[in-house]
């Protein structure tokens, strides 16, 4: 599984990195840090619910890759 975040729509509220910060890395200012995370194996949960998480909808899951 992967994740893509659209980070120039980055709105800098963390709510990704309440749900994970060790998936959803924050840069010095708060905004997100990476634009493509791959998920390690047991975090996919995690992934969905951070996804979910941002009002902005900048996240996106990649199921199966
Ligand atoms: S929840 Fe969305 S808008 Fe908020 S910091 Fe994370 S990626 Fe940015």
């Amino acid at each position: 599984m992967k994740i893509r975040i659209d980070k120039a729509k980055c709105v800098g509220n963390a709510r990704c990195a309440a749900v994970s910060a060790e998936l959803f890395p924050l840069n010095d200012e708060g905004y997100i840090a990476v634009e493509e995370i791959d998920v390690p194996p047991g975090m996919e949960e995690a992934a969905l619910r951070g996804a979910r998480a941002c009002p902005e909808r900048i996240i996106v899951v990649e199921e199966g890759k």
